[in-house]
């Protein structure tokens, strides 16, 4: 078995260090930080928009969307990983992180997309939701109590009852309701959506618990499912007890971040990290590499004060793009990838107007086994696998695609590991 070097720790790195782990490597992650998750929604995106942008219709059936989809964007990151690898993908994040194993048992998981609801009020496709989320799925007829705290900034209740009422994709009705609730003392007068969701994991004793749920229960009508900001506990199995307290259906919305479902999943792919004994090791910084011939034998590795040079028979850059500082682009308008120099892929953006989608589209360019390549298609490093958001041709908060990429390029390179290590 071989020794793989992981650089991030994000849905990427976490992800695809414990698919290699179960295939028996020896794996260790150096990250810059905690990656992305703590913005991203916890939902699983695989592609929400028939085209990839919003002015076209949701998708509904997701394998033959997601066909169509790569023959029209063949520079798009899915035409390399293939959608099988993405499927497959998700199915591995849904069976490991018992946040999601409800929704793998639905005959229609990852056929159909779901409609939820944002923190505006807006309607958004995605693939999956958590369990926390599987009441907040909108469907025609309902009618829905959105609770709103006075306490917590970014979370417009009125505003989102009343956009989801009039929504163009479902037909609901929903009414808003706010309830002052003092935390931890009442010395907070903004809490944050982290600050909520760790005093209601206080357990049965918390009294911003017990209070939450009777003021719902005050208000509530027979006929009506909860909708609530995600701010039902960091611990998972809080929101399960509130639910069952409340007495109905319950649903969380995603915040803006940080964004307690992203963290509950960051966590949980944590400990399991930890419990495998995968070396996760934070404040480490790839800074550069050696190569011999087309094979990266050791990464430059930048720790408080000293750089050094880990060895490893494979190397997978789940470094993310520009959010994390892997991608840069200087004041020349140059865009650069920070550790490996891989050459940038700036692919052709048919609406102009909007230069930044240019920008952000941009990122290196992989095979169907996520190794490099140049603008010819040659492979650059053989023993190199990039996953995530380094992959340029994909604008994923837009298309909603960003889970199906990270989670699909990070399947299709363990494989890829696995069938080359066979060979070794
Ligand atoms: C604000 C925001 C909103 C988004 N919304 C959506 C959405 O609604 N739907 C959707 O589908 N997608 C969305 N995305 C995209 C989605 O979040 C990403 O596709 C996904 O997080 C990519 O994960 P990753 O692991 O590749 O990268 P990241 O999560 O960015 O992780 C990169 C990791 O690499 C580390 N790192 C960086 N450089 C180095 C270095 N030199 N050495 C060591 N470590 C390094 C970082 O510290 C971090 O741990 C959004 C992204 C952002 C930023």
């Amino acid at each position: 078995m071989s020794r793989i070097l992981i650089i991030g720790a994000g849905l990427a790195g976490l992800s695809s260090a414990l698919m290699l782990h179960e295939q028996g490597h020896t794996v260790t992650i150096v990250s810059r930080g905690i990656g992305g998750l703590l913005l991203s929604n916890g939902t699983i995106d695989i592609l929400g928009w028939e085209e990839g942008t919003k002015n076209t219709s949701p998708v509904h059936n997701l394998p033959s969307s997601l066909s169509a989809f790569i023959a029209n964007n063949p520079n798009h990151p899915y035409a390399s990983i293939g959608t099988q690898n993405v499927f497959d993908g998700v199915k591995w994040l849904v069976n490991n992180v018992e946040l999601f194993k409800c929704t793998d048992k639905d005959p229609e998981f990852l056929n159909t997309n779901v409609l939820m609801p944002t923190a505006v009020g807006a309607v958004r496709p995605t693939a999956a939701v958590p369990l926390s989320m599987k009441s907040s799925v909108l469907e025609d007829g309902k009618k829905y109590l959105v609770v709103g705290l006075n306490r917590l900034k970014d979370f417009p209740v009125q505003l989102i009852a009343d956009n989801l009422s009039r929504s163009p994709f479902v037909d609901i009705s929903a009414r808003a309701i706010s309830i002052d609730l003092p935390i931890r003392g009442g010395k907070e007068h903004d809490a944050t959506g982290t600050t909520h969701a760790r005093s209601f994991d206080e357990g049965l004793n918390s009294h911003e618990r017990s209070a939450l749920i009777e003021a719902i229960k005050r208000e509530l009508k027979d006929d009506e499912c909860v909708l609530i900001p995600a701010i039902l506990g960091l611990d998972p199995h809080t929101f399960v007890e509130m639910e069952a307290e409340i007495r109905t259906s319950v649903g969380e919305i995603p915040l803006p971040p940080p964004s307690v479902p992203g963290r509950r999943i960051n966590d949980i792919l944590t400990v399991a990290c930890r419990e495998a004994r995968i070396d996760i090791q934070l404040n480490a910084v790839a800074t550069g590499f050696i190569s011999d011939g087309n094979k990266v034998t050791a990464v430059k590795v930048q720790r408080a004060g000293r750089v050094s040079e880990v060895k490893a028979d494979f190397i997978v850059d789940a470094a993310g793009g520009y959010e994390s500082g892997n991608l840069a682009r200087d004041s020349y308008g140059v865009i650069k990838e920070s550790i490996f120099d891989l050459p940038i892929f700036t692919p052709e953006v048919s609406d102009k107007d909007f230069h930044a989608e240019a920008i952000y589209r941009t990122g290196v360019r992989v095979n169907e086994t996520m190794n490099p390549v140049d603008s010819e298609g040659n492979v650059l490093f053989s023993n190199l696998y990039c996953l995530g958001d380094c992959i340029g041709g994909a604008l994923p908060w837009e298309e909603k695609s960003g889970e199906g990429i990270t989670l699909g390029s990070a399947w299709a390179a363990t494989q890829a590991i696995k069938t080359g290590n066979e060979e070794l």
